[in-house]
């Protein structure tokens, strides 16, 4: 047992069966969320960070880019999807896209995040041709694009099962997707904040699917509305499970809800984002529960904001989200950090919490590390 932190503890048992690699249940990782220390947590967390990455804080040099906004599944927990006929709606065309990508190409990029709205105008062909140009203009940028919703909305609409519709993308040039769409699993909540969204047991089934297709993953886990602490728990264990059948996640990547705009601002059922200290004992949760079998979990500071995102690398943290660009999805439900952080700024963030900052590729493969 890690004398230090257990003097006293009543939850001592569970942090020794978490230092020892033991699997935590979800009784156990509620119990974690519900009564424990917060210090005690970034203790345990950062242990065990230590153990896998050491001080080394990695971040990659992206840009996201939202193609569409136009959506039809409406969930009340986004402030950013438009219908169709809105003075604000978008839809990028391949050559906008392109274009996006060459005007940020020169600050060094080896990323796009591509994700949008459930938009019954783009369909696969689409994405096709959109993969395959920026492959073969920027063939060293990885592409991380269409969450699990947005390849199961694709296989409805074309009338194609979800493992050919990776195929043919995969083909195209998608080598990597993003978590976003999982929220909470449970389905009690889901019918609250997303009730037109596909279910927590197709995102995972959909995630499977691409990893067995060979693409692998991100996972999220979005929360500060209306779940229950067993309910956070349950979804870290439920993406534990599928990652010891494939291997497929490369990251979690916790996010902090902003209600501003949203539905759920609306009814009154969430009025503002939870404080930074639940933010970080979530942060040091996701660690002690996922972080043997995920072993990066990532910061998004553009919910979290640059001092939170700093303190969180003492919480189990060892990933920044990267340069990002140009935010839209947080920023319309009121995010107050800026679209974009240079990566010279990412870098002395890092620093400055007393840890080594790495550029990275999608893949976790270190390019740079800045000592
Ligand atoms: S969260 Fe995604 S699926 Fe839901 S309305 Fe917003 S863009 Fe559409």
């Amino acid at each position: 047992m890690h004398r230090f932190i257990m003097n006293g503890s009543d939850l001592a048992h569970i942090f020794e069966k978490a230092i020892s690699g033991e699997e935590l249940s979800i009784r156990e990782g509620t119990e974690l969320l519900e009564n424990g220390d917060l210090f005690e947590l970034g203790h345990v967390a950062s242990l065990l960070r230590m153990k896998s990455s050491g001080r080394v804080v990695t971040f990659v040099v992206n840009l996201h880019v939202n193609y569409s906004n136009v959506c039809i599944s409406k969930c009340p927990l986004c402030a950013f999807y438009r219908e169709k006929n809105d003075e604000d709606s978008f839809t990028l065309s391949i050559e906008e896209i392109i274009q996006k990508i060459s005007g940020w190409y020169g600050r060094g990029i080896k990323e796009v995040h591509i994700v949008g709205g459930l938009n019954p105008e783009t369909g696969i062909e689409y994405f096709e041709t959109l993969f395959s140009e920026i492959k073969q203009k920027f063939p060293e940028v990885s592409i991380k694009a269409l969450t699990a919703v947005e390849i199961d909305f694709l296989s409805k609409k074309e009338r194609i099962s979800v493992k050919e519709i990776l195929e043919r993308l995969k083909d195209s040039g998608l080598e990597f997707m993003p978590g976003g769409g999982a929220e909470i699993f449970s389905e009690r909540v889901r019918k609250t904040i997303c009730p037109s969204k596909i279910s927590g047991e197709r995102w995972l089934k959909v995630i499977e699917t691409a990893h067995r297709t060979g693409i692998r993953t991100n996972a999220t886990i979005l929360y500060g509305h209306v779940e229950k602490p067993e309910e956070r728990i349950e979804h870290l264990i439920r993406l534990r499970e599928l990652q010891k059948k494939t291997g497929g996640f490369q990251a979690l990547v916790p996010l902090s809800f902003h209600p501003m705009n949203t539905g759920l601002f609306r009814e009154g059922l969430v009025r503002e984002k939870v404080s930074s200290e639940e933010d970080m004992k979530m942060m040091a949760v996701s660690r002690i529960v996922l972080g043997k079998w995920i072993p990066n979990i990532r910061a998004h500071w553009v919910m979290l904001g640059e001092r939170a995102s700093q303190v969180s690398l003492h919480f189990g943290v060892n990933d920044l989200e990267g340069t990002v660009g140009e935010e839209k999805i947080t920023h319309a439900a009121g995010a107050k950090t800026g679209q974009y952080m240079e990566k010279e700024r990412l870098i002395h963030l890092i620093r400055e919490a007393g840890m080594i900052p790495a550029e990275r590729t999608t893949d976790y493969r270190i390019l740079k590390v800045y000592r």
